[in-house]
């Protein structure tokens, strides 16, 4: 199935992004739910955090590696959540790896 972060990656539809390398992509969230709102995808597609398989977890690293960087350039390192939804039930509407870095608010306790 191919999602709409497929799409992006393949170059068919735009996105803002804010950092790339060999294993992510990371780009504004178009619905932005804090002032700072960035996905960071993996560039393999993978459906969810739970189908990650053991010889794919350097891709996890790649990711929080992408966050640390990007929460750097952003000025952030002192305050940012970094988020996935794993399936429908609560709140997955995307079925491509993704993570939500938020950001720039005062955010309740989890
Ligand atoms: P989730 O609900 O965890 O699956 O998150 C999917 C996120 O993707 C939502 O926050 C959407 O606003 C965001 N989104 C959907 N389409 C796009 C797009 N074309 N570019 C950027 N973000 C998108």
């Amino acid at each position: 199935m191919s999602t709409v972060f497929a799409k992006i990656l393949a170059g068919e539809i735009s996105c803002d992004k804010v950092y790339e390398d060999k294993h992510v992509l990371a780009f504004k969230d178009i619905h932005p739910k804090a002032p700072i709102h960035i996905l960071i995808i993996p560039k393999k597609e993978i459906r969810d955090l739970q189908s990650v398989k053991p010889e794919e977890m350097h891709l996890i690293s790649a990711v929080v590696s992408a966050a640390q960087k990007i929460a750097l350039d952003l000025g952030v390192t002192d305050g940012y959540r970094l988020v996935t939804n794993n399936g429908s039930k609560v709140g997955q509407t995307i079925f491509h790896l993704h993570f939500h870095l938020l950001a720039g608010a005062v955010m309740d306790n989890l």
